[in-house]
Parts: C-alpha cells; structure tokens; sequence
C-alpha cells in the first residue's frame, strides 16, 4: 500500500481531532493531533514564566527552542521534554494564550519542520490549521471541518467539565471568538480551507456520519 497522508484542518473545537482519531484507529494510522503541539509549547513558555496575562517574552522562548522536544507517544500523546502532558495542554490557561504563541512564524517553523519529520513515514492522520495548505500541501487527503459557534462552544465547554475545569459558556465562547480571530488574520499560515480539500460539516452529521463520509472518499484512494 501506498504511504498515506490524511489532513483535516479546521477552526477549534469543530470535532477534528475525534474524526482524526477515528480514521487512525480504523486504518492503524498514527494521529497527530499538531494543535497540541502549539499547546505543549504555550505551556513550556508559562512554566518557564515566559508568557502570562502580562508579559510574553518571544526571544526567550525562541533562544529555548533547541532544547524544546515536543513529541508523541506509541499511543499518540503529547509529550513535553519526555513527559506526557495530555491533561495540562487543553486547560483554559493554555487555550487562552496558544494563538498567541501560535502567530509567531519563528514557532511555526520549528512545528512545521517537526510535522512534516512525523508524517515522514506516512499512514499518518493529521489534524490543525495549516496541515493541508502549508504543511503537507501535497496530502493523499486533505479534510476541512466545519461547525457552528454553538456546536463548538458545546463541545468545548462538555469536554472541560468532563476534566474538571471550573469554566462557563461564556467564557469558553470568548475563547473560541477570539482564537479564530487571531487564527484566521495572523499574516503566517492563517486558517484557510486548503486548495482541493472536502468540506464537511459537523453541524449536520456528527461523529459517526463524519467517520462514514471520509473513509468512503478514503477509501476509493486506497483502492
Ligand atoms: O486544535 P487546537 O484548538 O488544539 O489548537 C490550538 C491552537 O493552536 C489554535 O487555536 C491555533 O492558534 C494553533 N494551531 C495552529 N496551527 C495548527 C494547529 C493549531 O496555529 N496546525
């Protein structure tokens, strides 16, 4: 079989990691989720007292990088200088300074260089903003995920509760608005539907009719 890369690229919280990981269990693919990445790195730079409400010290972060490893596990966990940190990369401390962090092209390039090395073997589902147009622009595949505000603030807000985060509605509405703001007008890699990409939409399908709908387009690749 050919070696296959699958992108699918969306806004936050449109459900691309859940198909993501629903298309790599199905064809024993690796999933990447490169969202996370931008995480692990915005929470090395708060660790480090770097980055808070008050202060974002960009050269320091970027003399840090060469000592930055951002990794996966077996089992597709984020990994920080050897440490999984699954639970810490999606705290609302995190997701309400990541995009920040996420607009500096010198950022950029260290996780593009680092995603296009893990898609380098292929059979690899990989799930962001700019995967199909800038990281893999030549994909086997390339998804882009849509949903509403509400669906998304939804999903958001269900999947913070269910960890524990004292959070609100509005708030985490807040963060969405604000996210794809800065996602979509950053001047490096903004989120765009990628040339030749699908567009589904989380609003009408759900998970289970997502999953059925890309791994028949998948599967007439695979043929
Ligand atoms: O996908 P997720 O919502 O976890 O991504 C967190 C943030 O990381 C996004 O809001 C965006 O700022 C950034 N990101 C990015 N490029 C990617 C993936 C994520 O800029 N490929």
């Amino acid at each position: 079989m050919e070696s296959i890369i699958i992108t699918i690229d969306g806004a936050s919280s449109t459900g691309k990691s859940s198909l993501a990981k629903a298309i790599a269990k199905h064809y024993g693919f690796k999933h990447i989720d490169s969202g996370a990445m931008y995480r692990a790195l915005t929470l090395y730079a708060q660790d480090h007292n770097l980055l808070n409400d008050h202060k974002f010290d960009v050269d320091t972060l970027i003399d840090h990088l060469p000592t930055i490893d951002i990794d996966f596990t077996n089992a597709d966990e984020i990994t920080l200088n050897g440490k999984i940190i699954e639970d810490q990369v999606r705290s609302m401390e995190v997701s309400n300074k990541v995009s920040l962090v996420a607009k500096e092209p010198l950022f950029r390039q260290f996780m593009v260089a680092k995603q296009r090395q893990l898609g380098e073997k292929g059979n690899v589902v990989m799930d962001g903003r700019d995967i199909g147009s800038v990281v893999f622009p030549n994909a086997t595949i390339k998804f882009f995920l849509e949903a509403s505000m509400e669906v998304r603030t939804n999903r958001r807000y269900e999947e913070l509760i269910e960890k524990g985060e004292q959070v609100s509605v509005e708030e985490v509405h807040a963060n969405i608005a604000k996210r794809d703001h800065i996602d979509s007008s950053r001047d490096d890699s903004p989120l765009i539907i990628p040339e030749n990409a699908i567009v589904l939409s989380n609003d009408k399908e759900g998970l289970t009719g997502l999953f059925n709908i890309a791994t028949a387009e998948i599967d007439i690749h695979l043929r």
